[in-house]
């Protein structure tokens, strides 16, 4: 029966909302784990059942059998997992850290299921008389390589063996993100009004605002949100605080003591690297990439190298130009790391007489929202009206998403600002994922960012680089809702993850083209068009410090290969192996990682971007290449390459290999010429 009532079992009661969403205001921490109970019981008997089925394997009863299974458990843990993310807390985090394991206990249950591995590799085997259509067949494949992925075709010891270090890594990956929290949590750069000097109204608004949050009354605070940082670091002409701050930034999850993540990184990497081991690969890289797009290390090192030398040049040349504005000013110490993004600013304004004070005003968040949806209504005919219904916190909100046609999409959820229950950066993510296989499900998806929230009253204000997070995350969110797939197992963005940041980073360019910019940039409280001279002066700056960026960048994408390159990583000294491959890379010594191994969360939180970092730069050549096939054709909205981006791309979820996904779209695969074009870096000497 359904009808039990939401406040027996909130979090398994047919969720009959409308939109079929949980009812938020009934569940609490405390329902979860028995939820998570439940639901794990009831997949473990469907895979039993599926397993011991005594009728001959055939793809209803075997594949098809398991993709219709364990729907009470994607209901759990989708929603408990917005949740861990986005609205944390001492309860939630307890159970995160019972669950993992259980959940790590579960998959191996399901993966190393040996009579249920017989009853794939017999139908993979048999695959072309079975009569399947081209989505099942494909269904069918990625089963099979899952199932040997995850070990179901080795030996007992190895099973045995893989299944504990399964665990064990889920357990770790918990325990280190948990551990950026708290040392984010913990830390405010609690000043006076009087130590604000250089930052401008806004920044000085959110510092406010940020030390009430905290309970500094009265007092003026910087945490260690990306925002927060990034602003401070620009603007403040307290050269002692910007490196007390950065000090801080860089630190996260290596201060020593029960948050220190050293140790956690060290066991993870050995662990990883022995489950690879175990599955005939060299390394973890080598497993990991032989079932992306880029396939082994080597293709997508290659690609990085010849990026880094660009971007060290250029870098180097932006130093310079920056160490020159030091001695203009009569200093003479050298640039360091924390100095970089305030000279870059004030030489930013100089050369372009641009700067993010002035920019900032005219990008109203709910006014980027708007302007990523007419980007939607463009080039695929969607429209969003609000929907009011409860949500999980106050600052989150919902739209209801319709087709040309007026047929429901899906809904769009979006949550925008930092607050201290929730974990920094921005993602996109799921309650409920698009399918056809039990009906005609909708998918609701999810936005999260870390957008500073503004005093009671004053309008919320972007920079640039923050509006272009929203378009990036909108990006994935479409991934998510225009899917249009029957098998859940293919939905949305369940593609390999050098190919995911497609959808994206190709949605990024949209916001700086001025059909889209001049529209939407509108000033907070005059409401006049951002000036055409500032749009054009704004646009000139795109190529501006991208030496600083690509470095920052590329340096953590190299070390993340390099790391999980290793075929033995017992007694791994973290802050050692990162030194001594910066050196070995030249990495300059004014700029610094962007995520330095004890908090990049990318690679420790889980598994998601493990020896994939490079992805992000692996998916610029495929999205650089992508728009400029929309410009090509002199029309950025042009309506038939709209229809093959959403035809192959956005809404084909994992039906193809993202290599001929791609070349449908394109008629040919991309090169990287448009991506040196994009960053200023076709100028510079290469490798
Ligand atoms: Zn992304």
């Amino acid at each position: 029966m359904n009808t039990a009532s939401p406040n027996s079992d909130p979090v398994l009661a047919h969720w009959d909302g409308r939109f079929g969403l949980p009812h938020f205001a009934a569940i609490k921490p405390e329902h979860f784990r028995a939820a998570f109970d439940k639901a794990l019981a009831a997949h473990r008997a469907e895979i039993d059942a599926v397993a011991a089925d005594k009728a001959a394997p055939g793809f209803d009863n075997t594949i098809a059998a398991l993709e219709r299974s364990g729907r009470d458990l994607d209901r759990v843990s989708n929603l408990f997992f917005v949740l861990a993310g986005a609205d944390t807390g001492d309860e939630i985090e307890a159970v995160e850290r019972e669950v993992s394991p259980l959940l790590a206990r579960h998959a191996n249950a399901l993966y190393l299921n040996r009579r249920l591995y017989a009853r794939i590799a017999d139908l993979w085997r048999r695959r072309d008389a079975l009569g399947l259509t081209a989505e099942q067949a494909r269904v069918l494949d990625r089963y099979h390589t899952r199932f040997v992925r995850a070990g179901a075709a080795l030996g007992q010891p190895a099973q045995d063996r893989l299944a504990a270090i399964n665990e064990r890594l889920a357990s770790l990956g918990t325990q280190f993100g948990q551990n950026v929290l708290a040392d984010e949590r913990s830390y405010a750069l609690v000043l006076e009004e009087g130590d604000l000097a250089g930052l401008p109204e806004f920044a000085r608004a959110n510092a406010r605002a940020a030390a009430q949050e905290r309970g500094h009354e009265g007092k003026c605070a910087v945490t260690l949100g990306r925002s927060a940082v990034e602003s401070f670091l620009q603007f403040s002409s307290r050269r002692d605080l910007r490196e007390k701050l950065f000090q801080a930034w860089i630190k996260r999850g290596e201060n020593g003591g029960a948050t220190d993540n050293r140790a956690i990184v060290a066991e993870i990497v050995a662990l990883r690297a022995e489950r690879a081991k175990l599955l005939g690969f060299a390394s973890f890289a080598d497993y990991r990439l032989d079932d992306l797009m880029a396939k082994t290390p080597a293709n997508a090192k290659a690609l990085l190298e010849n990026v880094w030398a660009r971007a060290r040049a250029k870098a180097q040349v932006e130093h310079d130009a920056l160490q020159a504005l030091v001695a203009e000013e009569g200093s003479n110490f050298a640039l360091a790391p924390w100095d970089w993004r305030y000279y870059a600013e004030k030489l930013r304004k100089a050369r372009y007489d641009l700067d993010e004070a002035e920019i900032k005003p005219y990008l109203q968040l709910d006014r980027i929202i708007e302007a990523a949806f007419e980007t939607a209504q463009r080039l695929f005919g969607l429209s969003f009206a609000p929907a009011d219904v409860p949500l999980y916190h106050p600052d989150a909100r919902a739209w209801e998403v319709k087709d040309a046609t007026g047929r429901q999409v899906g809904l769009f959820i979006g949550d925008y600002f930092a607050r201290a229950s929730k974990h920094s950066g921005a993602w996109m993510t799921s309650l409920r994922d698009q399918e056809k296989l039990t009906g005609d499900t909708r998918p609701v998806i999810l936005n999260i960012c870390n957008f500073a929230k503004p005093a009671a009253g004053e309008p919320a204000l972007l920079s640039f680089e923050d509006a272009r997070t929203l378009f990036h995350e909108f990006g994935h969110a479409l991934h998510g809702l225009l899917s249009d797939v029957t098998y859940p197992l293919l939905a949305g963005t369940a593609v390999p993850s050098d190919f995911v940041e497609l959808p994206s980073q190709l949605y990024e360019h949209w916001l700086e083209t001025p059909e889209i910019l001049q529209k939407y940039a509108r000033h907070a409280s005059t409401g006049e068009p951002m000036p055409q001279a500032l749009i054009e002066r704004l646009l000139a700056t795109r190529t501006f410090n991208q030496g600083f960026a690509t470095v920052e960048y590329t340096a953590c994408a190299l070390v993340d290969l390099d790391i999980h390159s290793l075929a033995d990583a017992k007694s791994l000294d973290v802050t050692d192996f990162e030194r001594r491959d910066l050196e070995r890379i030249a990495m300059p010594a004014e700029i610094v990682m962007r995520h330095r191994l004890p908090h990049f969360q990318h690679l420790f939180s889980g598994d998601g971007y493990a020896a994939g970092y490079y992805s992000y730069m692996w998916s610029e050549v495929l999205d650089a290449d992508a728009f400029a096939a929309f410009k090509e054709t002199g029309d950025v909205f042009d309506k038939a390459t709209a229809k093959r981006l959403r035809d192959f791309v956005y809404s084909a979820g994992n039906l193809r290999d993202p290599a001929e996904a791609y070349k449908a779209f394109r008629g040919r695969l991309p090169t990287v010429e448009a991506l040196l074009k994009k960053r200023g870096l076709d100028a510079v000497a290469g490798p």
